[in-house]
């Protein structure tokens, strides 16, 4: 019999005078939550800050239109093409979307997916045809290059950045690709406790999770092998969302009906978001090696919607706990965000 999850939290209760209540002694509750898997901690808070407002998306659409490097009359004469050795055409493409070399790589291997001929796609009606073809491509070109990285290990790593909040510099809809032995941290450490899972539970930690969140207060939706749900521990100040492909480890090994099923329900939460005065985010897949075959790991994906904090100071969303301190910071709880969320996606 293996054991449970452990879903760990701890009460902090700060005791002030508060002028809010005329100076009455007042304790102030937040919590820290442990993630199941690494341990790491995260905070939850009660936080006041302005109601969003949406930016006039449109203007900003209009504004970056002119010298945009994807746009479809200026993209092949601005972005790179790759060798003959790696591609033969130096460029890939798959509908409306067309891979080339990131300009400004930071890996062997560094592509961008300009994902649509659109300059602009709204976050509320994010064609799922358009971003199912620009995951494909990537499926493609990670097989392509994989095989060109002398490393031990490559990962195929693919992110969507979207709109400035997110860090993103380009309005025009666009991916990340690299396929890199450097995964970064947070996947490195997450694969290794993974392993370090599986061996000592004999089952991987991705199915005891979904088993242990499935139908819970965090779930929110499985369809076509995909599984939704508002993870235990945030990520995001408002709260975050992540996906599991029950049946897949990497972007690499995936079919193209689990990437129509998957790319689906993204847009779908993509708009539940919208909905919510969210209109940027970073989206990343996070794989196994493509070589490994130990079967810890389950492709995942996390949304997190990006915004600033105040609509006219532009303030970022992220500080010093997260950036230094590695500490992530909420200001809703997982169980409320997920209840939201799945009502949006209710009233679809
Ligand atoms: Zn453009």
């Amino acid at each position: 019999m293996s054991a449970p999850l452990e879903y760990r939290a701890t009460r902090k209760r700060a005791r002030i005078h508060d002028p809010r209540r005329e100076f009455a002694l007042s304790e102030i509750e937040s919590e820290v939550r442990y993630d199941p898997l690494t341990g790491d901690s995260a905070r939850i808070c009660h936080f006041a800050f302005p109601k969003r407002e949406l930016p006039d998306l449109s203007a900003l659409a209009e504004r970056t239109r002119n010298g945009c490097p994807f746009c479809p009359d200026s993209v092949e004469r601005v972005t790179p093409r790759y060798p003959a050795e790696l591609l033969p055409e130096g460029r890939m493409r798959r509908g409306e979307a067309l891979l080339v070399p990131n300009l400004f790589p930071y890996d062997d291997v560094s592509a961008i997916v300009s994902m649509s001929r659109a300059h602009f796609l709204a976050m509320d009606a994010m064609p799922p045809a358009v971003v199912a073809d620009a995951l494909k491509l990537a499926r493609d070109f990670i097989l392509t290059a994989a095989p060109l990285v002398e490393a031990r290990e490559a990962f195929g790593i693919v992110t969507w950045n979207y709109m400035p909040p997110s860090g993103a510099s380009q309005v025009h809809p666009h991916m990340q690709v690299i396929v890199t032995d450097t995964p970064g941290n947070q996947l490195r450490r997450e694969l290794e406790a993974e392993a370090r899972f599986l061996a000592a539970q004999k089952r991987p930690y991705p199915a005891a999770l979904l088993e242990a969140e499935r139908g819970g207060a965090r779930w929110l939706d499985e369809a076509g092998g995909v599984a939704w749900w508002v993870p235990y521990c945030p990520t995001g100040m408002l709260g975050d969302a992540q996906a599991m492909f029950v049946d897949q480890a990497t972007v690499a090994g995936c079919d193209d009906a689990a990437l129509d099923s998957f790319a689906q329900s993204l847009c779908s939460v993509l708009a539940a978001y919208a909905r919510m005065g969210l209109w940027s985010f970073n989206l990343t897949l996070m794989p196994d090696a493509l070589a490994e075959t130990s079967g810890r790991h389950r492709l995942t994906a996390r949304l997190l919607p990006r915004f600033y904090l105040h609509p006219q100071l532009h303030n970022s969303d992220t500080a010093y706990l997260q950036l230094l301190l590695g500490e992530k910071f909420a200001m809703i709880t997982p169980e409320q965000h997920a209840a939201e969320l799945r009502a949006l996606l209710a009233a679809r």
